[in-house]
């Protein structure tokens, strides 16, 4: 009997540029997300099924197992802690980068900052590696506004034009990590269902091969 497969994906960008990589490996959904309100997707193949979950919950469902592979940002996965999960294979898709970010010569003045940001746990990792103390305030989106409106000096989010920032009289200020989308595994799916979960990791860094080659 085959292994069957649960792949958690979150809708939107990773969700699109998955597809192709899925489509590779012989994967394709029967229902696309944007349009229905199914949570479990069935695909062309009845040993794959795709669950729709945020994009900051995908490490949970594959670190418990309720999915055994899932697609998230390295920005969550930092975020997460990796706890349980394999990371095998940059996906080299949604890729921006996780910075500081604030007024013109914000933070250049003495006294503990005041960062605002969702990704709390890299933060606090980011500035005790420079020994700098700070106040944390999380948020859970429209970072930029923080600094406009006094709640905070800076903050910290991902950038990838830079368009948010600038329209929002920021500026990207301090590089913290390049973020892009990993296939991450489940550690007991990985040795369960090894020959299956080997076999589908194969097709899939074949895709990103073929991607690149394409992009050169
Ligand atoms: P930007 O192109 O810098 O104006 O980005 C627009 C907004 O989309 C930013 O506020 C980010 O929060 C978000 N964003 C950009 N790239 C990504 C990504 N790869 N993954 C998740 N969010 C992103």
């Amino acid at each position: 009997m085959t292994d069957s497969l649960t792949i958690a994906l979150s809708k939107g960008r990773i969700f699109k540029e998955t597809l192709p990589l899925l489509a590779h490996a012989g994967v394709e959904p029967l229902d696309d997300p944007e349009t229905s309100r199914k949570l479990i997707l069935d695909t062309n193949r009845d040993d794959v099924k795709l669950v729709i979950i945020r994009a900051s919950d995908v490490p949970t469902y594959v670190q418990y197992g309720a999915a055994d592979l899932g697609v998230a940002g390295k920005d969550v996965l930092m975020e997460h802690g990796g706890e349980g999960v394999y990371e095998p294979l940059d996906l080299e898709i949604a890729r921006c980068r996780l910075m500081v970010a604030g007024r013109r010569g914000a933070g250049e003045g003495g006294g503990r900052l005041r960062i605002a940001t969702k990704y709390v746990n890299s933060t606090r990792r980011h500035y005790a590696a420079q020994g700098q103390q700070v106040e944390i305030i999380k948020l859970y989106g429209s970072m930029e506004l923080a600094p406009l409106v006094g709640l905070s000096d800076l903050i910290v989010d991902v950038v990838d034009t830079g368009n948010t920032l600038r329209a929002n009289g920021l500026e990207p200020l301090e590089h913290i990590a390049d973020i892009s989308s990993r296939l991450i595994v489940n550690r007991a799916a990985m040795k369960r269902k090894h020959a299956r979960v080997k076999a589908f990791l194969a097709q899939m860094a074949e895709a990103v091969q073929e991607r690149r080659g394409r992009a050169a």
